[in-house]
């Protein structure tokens, strides 16, 4: 069985904030996923796979940015193209040509989104798929249902009415979603929901409760090679089990240290 990871990515800025990832660290990041053998595949793969059993490749990766920052655009989507990945950026669109303003009051640095001028024009690059995360950004279980659905409905009527195509995929603000929202969400038209609980996916699994894999700023090269769940390549296996040998300590304390 395929094990689907679903990265979370905010900003791609040397801003040192944890939402935000480093150009140079994001490159590297793509660059390994390249190396060791990732097939970049999006959303609409991803439900194909898991509600109808459709192919996919042996070792997948979904990329997904947050909010809809303008560095999405300027700065990780050369490095995306470079490497050959695709991804989905989910737009707050009642923010959209202003900053991320819904988390101002609590001290967050205010970073650009992408304008609607720019979505149109970066959505006409094949590799990027724009989708929905709201008109305003709020905590969604603690609104009344009827202003769940008026987010979630309008949210996915303006990026279908100003790109003239079908918005399928949705993310939780915050990854904020109980049973009701879970079920406008599906009730809204879209298939599928990503969340923030971590985790790889696969079949069976629900389509509204989609597990991503959150990429911080501090994360090196090694954090993010344990993040994805790669296991240690045999030789550093057998050599921390000779190592442990050595030390006199039972086997398996090497291989949890990785
Ligand atoms: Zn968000």
């Amino acid at each position: 069985m395929i094990r689907v990871p679903i990265l979370m990515y905010h900003a791609v800025d040397d801003d040192p904030a944890a939402a935000c990832v480093r150009p140079s660290r994001f490159e590297e990041q793509m660059a390994y996923l390249s190396k060791a053998g990732y097939v970049s595949v999006d959303l609409d793969a991803v439900h194909d796979y898991l509600s109808q059993g459709a192919t996919l490749p042996q070792k997948p990766i979904v990329i997904t940015f947050d909010d809809g920052y303008r560095d999405n655009v300027e700065i990780a989507y050369p490095i995306l193209k470079k490497y050959g990945m695709c991804a989905t950026i989910y737009l707050a669109t009642g923010h959209l040509g202003y900053s991320n303003r819904w988390n101002a009051g609590d001290g967050v640095a205010q970073r650009p989104l992408l304008t609607w001028e720019e979505v149109c024009s970066a959505a006409g690059n094949p590799i990027l798929s724009f989708q929905a995360h709201t008109c305003s950004h709020p905590k969604l279980t603690r609104i009344p249902p009827d202003q769940v659905r008026e987010e979630l409905g309008r949210s996915k009527q303006m990026i279908e009415e100003r790109l003239g195509r079908e918005c399928h995929h949705f993310a939780y603000p915050y990854g904020d979603y109980d049973d009701t929202v879970r079920d406008a969400a599906e009730e809204a038209g879209f298939l599928t929901a990503c969340t923030t609980r971590w985790g790889h996916n696969r079949p069976g699994d629900d389509l509204f409760s989609l597990y991503r894999i959150g990429v911080r700023n501090g994360d090196s090269l090694r954090d993010f090679k344990r993040i994805l769940g790669e296991p240690p390549p045999l030789w550093k296996y057998y050599w921390l089990r000779l190592r442990a040998k050595v030390a006199g300590k039972p086997d398996g304390d090497g291989k949890s240290a990785w």
